[in-house]
Order: C-alpha cells, then sequence, then structure tokens
C-alpha cells in the first residue's frame, strides 16, 4: 500500500487548499509557491505514487486529467496565450509529493523546456 501524502488530506478537504475544480475522479488546486501566474496542480482523487504506478486502468482517469487541466486553463484566460502541463517522476525530475499530479503553468512566457 502505498503511503498517503498532504494531497490526501486536501482531497478530503482536511486542510486547506485553494481548490478550483473537484469531481469524483480528480481535484485541481493552486499550487502553494507558484511558479508563474497561474500553477494549479491537477491530481487524481485515487493515490498513485509515481506515474511508474499507472496502470491500463487509469487510461480515462489520466485522460480526464488532461481535459479537466484544458478546461481550467480557458478559465484562467491562458488557452490561447499558452501553457504547460508537467508531471514529473522520482528523483531525477524533482519529485516530492508521491501522488501524482500534473502541473498546469501558465500566464507568462514560459521559455525553453529545459535549461
Ligand atoms: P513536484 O516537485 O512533486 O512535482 O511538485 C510538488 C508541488 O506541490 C510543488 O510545486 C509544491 O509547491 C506543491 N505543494 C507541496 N505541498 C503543498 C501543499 O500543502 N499545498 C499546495 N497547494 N501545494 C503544495
Amino acid at each position: 500500500m502505498a503511503e498517503e501524502t498532504i494531497f490526501s488530506k486536501i482531497i478530503r478537504h482536511e486542510i486547506p487548499a485553494d481548490i478550483v475544480f473537484q469531481d469524483d475522479k480528480v481535484t485541481a488546486f493552486r499550487d502553494i509557491s507558484p511558479q508563474a501566474p497561474t500553477h494549479i496542480l491537477i491530481i487524481p482523487n485515487k493515490l498513485i505514487p509515481t506515474v511508474n504506478h499507472v496502470t491500463e486502468q487509469d487510461e480515462q482517469l489520466l485522460g480526464h486529467m488532461v481535459i479537466v487541466a484544458a478546461n481550467i486553463a480557458k478559465q484562467e484566460g491562458i488557452d490561447e496565450s499558452g501553457y504547460r502541463l508537467i508531471m514529473n517522476c522520482n528523483k531525477d525530475a524533482g519529485q516530492e509529493v508521491f501522488h501524482i499530479h500534473m502541473h498546469l503553468i501558465g500566464g507568462k512566457n514560459l521559455g525553453r523546456l529545459i535549461g
């Protein structure tokens, strides 16, 4: 069994977070340490520790996360200017919270992806 993280508490509304969207499959909330004017995390309500743990059963769930991200980008008014979706996996990517999450980042020119 994977260990719960702080994100499980956010999903259950046990600790405060600026939740911008929630349904039975996913929760989206503003990052506590935003790297751009819009920085929102989209997470599955089900605990999946890393992208390595995603299975074929999660196909719909992951697709739903992307659709939710695109809808939120529109709400934030950055769908046309552009944004970046990032999922970090393990140490070299700097994953800090072991409950998969998609960063939705935008609202400024983000420059090159690496370096
Ligand atoms: P990672 O590096 O794992 O891809 O990203 C984890 C993200 O979660 C970081 O951007 C960090 O600022 C954010 N984060 C960590 N703890 C909390 C929290 O308690 N609340 C919110 N809203 N964001 C958090």
